[in-house]
């Protein structure tokens, strides 16, 4: 009986013929190599395991019962990359997905969400193979062209902002010579998340809500806006900290900037305590924040 191989790649799919199909359980198929030459044959794994190295070969031990005779079929399981895993580590790219922010707490967050979801889809052949940093973001190149404008559309659901696709240049594949389209995802996050506080039409107002529509609410009289992120005038306001120098009849901080007790504007979401240290953000008077 001529031994049978069996090329796995990590990702979970093995070499069928000529194209590489997902394999939950390597044991299946070679049952199946096996019952081709011998049809309905009982088959007992005596040795199973499976390489983990790039390149590494594993015997596996079998025996098998056929027409009242015991074989002893040799079988190799060996570790190779599948067409798109052959990608990974390479100079390969498809698309380039810009990500750009004012704020590196966004930046950071957007750019753990994206490797998360990318190792997610090593299956389907996404990796990142190069990594530029900029003063206000990231460029990932990416080896899907059509899985970075989705992963750039649930950016926009995830912070909210705006996204120019465009396509960038082709080539031709030498090997295959079917053109290679490459695109651009840009997109804008904005310089704020959930829980910032920043003045828009000269209003404090909290960032309660991101998304494709941005829910702010306004520190004062509480009242709520939905808002488009492309077009909005907004400036970040940085979260201090102040002094409580009185709660009656007024709740007073001492402003950071000319020590002066002052009024804060709106009613905390907590009560706080004469001589505590509070949040606060300042734009024309004082507000208490969590
Ligand atoms: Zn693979």
């Amino acid at each position: 009986m001529k031994a049978i191989n069996i090329s796995i790649c990590r990702c979970g799919k093995f070499l069928d013929k000529h194209s590489w199909r997902p394999v939950k359980d390597v044991r299946e198929v070679i049952m199946q190599k096996i019952r081709e030459t011998m049809p309905k044959a009982k088959i007992k794994f005596e040795y199973y395991s499976l390489p983990e190295k790039h390149k590494e070969k594993k015997d596996i031990q079998t025996i098998v019962e056929f027409k009242g005779q015991v074989y002893k079929p040799v079988v190799i399981v060996k570790m190779a990359k599948c067409n798109l895993c052959e990608r990974e580590g390479t100079k390969y790219f498809e698309a380039i997905l810009q990500i750009r922010s004012r704020s590196e707490p966004v930046l950071k967050e957007s750019v753990e969400y994206l490797q998360e979801r990318i190792s997610g889809l090593r299956q389907r052949g996404v990796f990142i193979n190069k990594v530029e940093r900029f003063e206000d973001g990231f460029d990932l190149y990416l080896t899907s062209n059509k899985l970075a404008q989705v992963l750039g559309r649930e950016l926009l659901d995830k912070f909210g902002g705006g996204l120019k696709v465009s396509p960038r240049l082709f080539s031709k594949n030498k090997q295959t010579s079917k053109e290679l389209y490459r695109v651009n995802v840009f997109i804008e996050l904005p310089g704020f998340t959930r829980g910032d506080y920043m003045v828009v039409d000269d209003h404090v107002f909290l960032v309660d809500k991101l998304g494709r529509k941005i829910k702010i609410t306004e520190a004062v009289s509480g009242s709520s806006r939905i808002v488009d992120y492309l077009g909005l005038d907004y400036s970040v306001l940085k979260r201090q900290q102040a002094y409580v120098s009185k709660t009656y009849p007024h709740l007073e901080v001492i402003n950071p900037h000319d020590y002066q007790s002052s009024m804060i504007k709106n009613k905390p979401r907590k009560d706080l305590v004469l001589g505590e240290k509070a949040n606060v953000v300042i734009h024309k008077g004082i507000y208490a924040v969590d």
